[in-house]
């Protein structure tokens, strides 16, 4: 019997070691906002003994983050974020989505919207009104989520000393560009070509590319991830022997491709796909020139829970002489941005964030930068440190490296 993803739940034994790694448990105390307790929700909804329509289990499961912090500390091997894409598809099938969960989905469907809006967002972000008026309302907050989307500064970045050597050997990587990453970061794409090229990747751009459906598919809606994973596959197919993702969260749905696209194309780009951080921990990397900085690293939830990447972007950051790079307390934990969470979810969302935002206020020495490799935490901790006022950046491990490397003079500014 098909059981739509319900049967990766099974292996629970109720043995509570998920709760201490859960945001939501940690910031309300509540049983049914733990894993175990969500899945005892899903397992009744499942058995046809509670409804969709049930507020107990609309309320529990809309507040998961949909983070798998519970995953790795299970014993028991529990595929939970596996059982939440069912339960979310059966509730909304039966519910449907808030109009504004909706209208974003919709929008990021298709580049012919999300692209003109993203631009016009860009375009505001560079008058600097945003930073201005970030702050901790509701407004201040969202405009502290797009200032944070821009480059880090880099004072003491040199001008380049010769243009960039471009490989004419050694593997092919395509880039992914994604819909938020090419609009807002594309600062972050170039970081990302340039200290690929310096490692000896020849990188290849891909055309009839579009979302990667991970927003899609978290809020319940693995019919429109299907249609773009497919989309996605088909552009990537035979391309290059790696394909290069510099978001957690577009590079834990593309690597579980298959999943979604059984077909020899939808196989292939799962089992091509690379985080930067993999491909560039897997060169050496080369060292760059010293950036004597403290930095705080935060793992996003779709690159160390969902993708199991942990060491990389550490090992990635550790080819930057006199860089100090730390992990705070709660650096494993989401930060509560999650796809469209903070939009559906105001409260939870900051209610979890500001955990991360007390970790970092009060480490010792306080880091200038805090570095994470995906968009939506970029953006979620960067409003969260500019609404506590804290004067510290948040920046894409690539970012530094390149920022290294551009200050040793071995790439140039393309
Ligand atoms: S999900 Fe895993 S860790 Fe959590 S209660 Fe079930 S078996 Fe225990
Ligand atoms: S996915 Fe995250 S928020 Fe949801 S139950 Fe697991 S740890 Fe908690």
């Amino acid at each position: 019997m098909n059981r739509g993803g319900f049967e990766a739940l099974d292996p629970c034994v109720h043995c509570g070691f998920c709760l201490p790694a859960c945001p939501t448990y940690l910031a309300t105390g509540d049983e049914s906002d733990s894993p175990r307790g969500r899945i005892l929700l899903m397992r009744a909804l499942e058995a046809g003994e509670l409804l969709p329509s049930d507020p107990a289990v609309r309320e529990h499961l809309d507040a998961c983050l949909g983070c798998r912090g519970c995953e790795p500390v299970c014993p028991a091997g529990v595929g939970y974020g596996r059982g939440l894409e069912a339960a979310r598809e059966q509730l909304v099938r039966a519910n449907g989505l808030p109009v504004a969960a909706r209208i974003v989905l919709g929008v990021f469907r298709r580049a012919v919207w999300w692209r003109p809006l993203l631009t016009m967002a860009r375009w505001f972000r560079a008058t600097g009104i945003p930073r201005a008026l970030a702050g901790s309302g509701r407004v201040g907050f969202a405009m502290g989520m797009l200032d944070a989307s821009k480059a880090v500064d880099r004072p003491t970045a040199r001008p380049p000393v010769r243009p960039p050597d471009r490989p004419t050997a050694g593997p092919t990587v395509a880039m992914f560009r994604g819909c938020v990453m090419d609009a807002l970061f594309r600062h972050v794409h170039d970081a990302t070509r340039r200290t690929l090229e310096v490692n000896g990747y020849r990188v290849v751009e891909v055309s009839g590319q579009s979302c990667c459906g991970a927003l899609h598919d978290h809020a319940g809606r693995a019919d429109i991830a299907r249609e773009l994973v497919t989309r996605n596959a088909a552009a990537f197919a035979e391309r290059a022997d790696y394909v290069v993702v510099n978001s957690a969260g577009c590079g834990a749905l593309l690597k579980d491709a298959a999943h979604f696209d059984d077909s020899p194309a939808g196989q292939a780009i799962s089992a091509k796909t690379r985080d930067v951080s993999e491909l560039l921990a897997a060169a050496g990397p080369k060292p760059g020139a010293p950036l004597p900085i403290e930095v705080a690293y935060d793992a996003p939830c779709h690159l160390e829970h969902a993708q199991g990447v942990r060491l990389a972007p550490l090992a990635m950051l550790a080819a930057i002489p006199e860089l100090r790079v730390r992990r705070l307390p709660g650096s494993d934990q989401c930060c509560g941005s999650a796809g469209i969470y903070s939009l559906l979810n105001p409260p939870m969302a900051r209610a979890v964030l500001d955990l991360k935002i007390q970790a970092i206020a009060s480490a010792t020495p306080r880091p200038a930068l805090v570095v994470t490799g995906n968009p939506g935490c970029l953006m979620q901790i960067g409003a969260g440190l500019a609404a506590a006022r804290l004067d510290i950046g948040v920046a894409h491990p690539v970012e530094l490296l390149d920022w290294s490397y551009r200050k040793q003079g071995v790439v140039g500014s393309g």
